[in-house]
């Protein structure tokens, strides 16, 4: 299975170990880390790395039960 670095656009020869895999990888060209998504030997997506550890917006589960358990 090949990707392209979205980075540095080179082609990176995974093999057949890929083949369904999900996870980031290293580009060995540029160093770039990819969030690789693969189905089958079909590559399903490629995300920079940066972009997807962007910190996301998401409201806190505060649970008023646990605290009032910290208290008592
Ligand atoms: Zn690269």
């Amino acid at each position: 299975m090949k990707i392209n670095c979205t980075s540095c656009g080179h082609s990176i020869d995974l093999g057949i170990n890929y083949d369904d895999y999900q996870g980031p990888i290293k580009c060995w060209v540029c160093s770039a880390m990819l969030e690789v998504k693969a189905e089958s030997g079909q590559v399903k997506s490629v995300i920079p790395w940066s972009r997807v550890s962007e910190p996301k917006q998401y409201e806190e589960p505060l649970s008023p039960s646990s605290t009032k358990r910290l208290i008592q």
